[in-house]
C-alpha cells in the first residue's frame, strides 16, 4: 500500500505548514471542508482565486458538458467554440485597444508570454536592442525564471540569480510608506512615476523594452492600490519613448477589485495584460494574455506567427469553464457586487481594526484587501521577521476556520507583514461578520502582547 494513504505520510511537495495538512474533502459556496467535516471559511479565494466559490452549478456544469463532449484538441490542428466564445467575451470587456487574446494554463505562463511577446514584437519592428524590463520592489509576476527576473521580490529571487531577463527596479506607489509628509496623494504618485522616466533615461530609452507593474499589488505588498494620476503617468511615459506598458492582473483582475480589470479604475489601457486565477475561479487552470493590434498585426506581417506554445493552449474545458465564470462574472452582475460588498467588508474592517495597536493600514479595492501588521503605529516600526507573524497568523487563522494569505515582504521584499483577504463575490454581509470575528481570534492568538 503506498505510503501516502497514510495521514501521517505525504509523497507530496512543497508543504506550507510544518505538519502534513488536513486533506480538503468539499467545497460548498465559500467554504472548504475537511475530511473531518471542519469548515474553513475561504477568505482568501485561496490565492485570489475562488471568485464564485467552491460548488457553483453553472461552472460545474459547463466543465461537465464539455468534457463530454470533447475533452481537449491540439490548438495546431483546431480551435473550439468555449475558446473562441470566451475570447470573444473577454475582448468585448476588456481595455479599449486589447482585441487579441492568447489562453494559457496560469499566471507565469500569462506573463512569460507578455514578456517574449514583448521581445518578439520589437524583434519584428527592427528595435532588437530593446530588451530591457523595468519593473517595480514589492511585485510578484510569477515563479518561472523569466518572470521571476521581473519580479522585485527578493526572497523569491535571490537564491537563482543571475536571473534570464535584464530587468531593473523602481519604487512601487505604496502611499502608506512612501508619501512624504506634506506631499499630496497626487504629487506622491507623479514623484514615483517620474522615477519611470529617470530610470529610462538612464538605460538609454531605445534599450527599454517595458514596464512591468500590477495595478493593484497583491501578494507581495497586501493589495495596495495606486493613488490617483500614478498610472496615467506611467502610461504618458512609456508613450513618449515607445516603451511598452505591460499589466499584470493575474491577482487584481476578472473583478476582485470591482471592475473586471483593476486598470479601468485607473482609466488606462496597457498595451499586453496578463490574467489567471479568477479567470477559471479554480474550476479549471487557465491564464490569458491579451494585447492590442499593433502588436499582433507587427508579429502577422513580420514572422507570421507568435514563436510560442504549450500543450494545453486553448483548453476546451477550460474554456468552456472560464467562458461560464465570466457570464457570471459580467452578464451575472458579480463584478458590481464584489464592488459593493467590498466596501461593507471594508467598512467592517476599519470598524474593528481601525484603531488596532497593531495594524497600520487597512486598504484595498473591491474584494481584494489588505491589513498591514506594524509592531508600532506611530514610527510604522515592522515586527522582527524571526517572529515569523505571517506563518502564526495564518495557523491561528486556520485553527479559527478562517483561510487568510498572511505574507511577509510588504517593506523591502524581506521583512513587513501584511494580511491578505481576497473572499468569493458571493459572500454575504453575515459573513463579513464571520471573517471579521475568525481575523480577530487568529490576531489575538498571534500577536505578541
Ligand atoms: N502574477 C501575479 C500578480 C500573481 O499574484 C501570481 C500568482 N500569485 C502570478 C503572476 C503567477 O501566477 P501562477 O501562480 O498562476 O503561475
Amino acid at each position: 500500500m503506498a505510503a501516502s494513504t497514510f495521514a501521517n505520510t505525504s509523497h507530496i511537495f512543497p508543504r506550507h505548514t510544518q505538519v502534513i495538512p488536513p486533506r480538503a474533502a468539499r467545497g460548498d459556496g465559500c467554504y472548504i471542508l475537511d475530511k473531518d467535516g471542519k469548515q474553513y471559511f475561504d477568505g482568501s479565494g485561496g490565492a485570489a482565486v475562488s471568485c464564485l466559490g467552491h460548488s457553483d452549478p453553472d461552472v460545474i456544469a459547463a466543465v461537465q458538458d464539455q468534457t463530454a463532449t470533447l475533452a481537449y484538441a491540439h490548438t495546431s490542428f483546431f480551435s473550439s467554440d468555449p475558446a473562441e466564445e470566451l475570447a470573444d467575451l473577454l475582448i468585448n470587456h476588456a481595455p479599449k485597444g486589447l482585441d487579441r487574446v492568447y489562453f494559457v494554463s496560469g499566471g507565469s505562463e500569462a506573463m512569460e508570454s507578455a514578456l517574449k511577446l514583448a521581445r518578439q514584437y520589437f524583434t519584428e519592428i527592427g528595435q532588437p536592442q530593446r530588451r530591457h524590463v523595468i519593473a517595480r520592489r514589492q511585485s510578484y509576476h510569477g515563479n518561472t525564471l523569466g518572470v521571476l527576473s521581473v519580479g522585485g521580490n527578493m526572497w523569491r529571487r535571490e537564491q537563482f540569480a543571475p536571473l534570464l531577463i535584464e530587468t531593473t527596479h523602481i519604487s512601487p506607489c505604496y502611499e502608506y510608506r512612501g508619501r512624504a509628509e506634506g506631499e499630496s496623494a497626487f504629487d506622491y504618485g507623479q514623484r514615483v512615476a517620474n522615477e519611470l522616466e529617470a530610470e529610462i533615461q538612464r538605460l538609454g530609452p531605445d534599450t527599454v523594452m517595458a514596464f512591468v507593474a500590477e495595478p493593484v499589488v497583491g501578494a507581495t505588498a497586501g493589495a495596495v492600490p495606486p493613488v490617483e494620476g500614478y498610472f496615467k503617468r506611467v502610461r504618458e511615459i512609456c508613450d513618449q519613448h515607445g516603451v511598452l506598458l505591460i499589466l499584470d492582473e493575474v491577482m487584481c483582475g476578472m473583478g476582485r477589485t470591482g471592475t473586471l480589470f483593476a486598470c479601468e479604475q485607473e482609466g488606462v489601457a496597457p498595451d499586453i495584460t496578463a490574467i489567471a486565477k479568477g479567470l477559471g475561479a479554480g474550476y479549471q487552470p487557465i491564464g490569458a494574455m491579451l494585447c492590442t493590434k499593433q502588436i499582433y498585426q507587427a508579429i502577422e506581417e513580420g514572422t507570421g506567427f507568435f514563436q510560442h506554445g504549450h500543450t494545453y493552449l486553448g483548453h476546451p474545458v477550460a474554456a468552456a469553464a472560464s467562458r461560464a465564470v465570466l457570464r457570471k462574472l459580467t452578464e451575472g452582475g458579480l463584478v458590481k457586487r464584489a464592488a459593493v460588498m467590498g466596501e461593507t467588508l471594508n467598512t467592517a474592517l476599519q470598524e474593528r481594526f481601525g484603531q488596532h495597536p497593531h495594524i497600520g493600514d487597512i486598504r484595498g479595492r473591491g474584494l481584494f484587501r489588505g491589513l498591514e501588521l506594524v509592531a508600532d503605529r506611530a514610527s510604522k516600526a515592522p515586527f522582527a521577521p524571526d517572529l515569523a507573524l505571517p506563518k502564526k497568523i495564518k495557523a491561528a487563522a486556520f485553527e479559527a476556520g478562517l483561510l487568510c494569505y498572511p505574507m511577509g515582504g510588504t517593506i523591502d521584499g524581506k521583512t513587513g507583514a501584511h494580511i491578505l483577504l481576497a473572499p468569493p463575490f458571493i459572500m454575504t454581509e453575515d459573513q463579513i461578520g464571520e471573517v471579521v470575528d475568525k481575523l480577530d481570534i487568529a490576531l489575538r492568538a498571534a500577536l505578541p502582547g
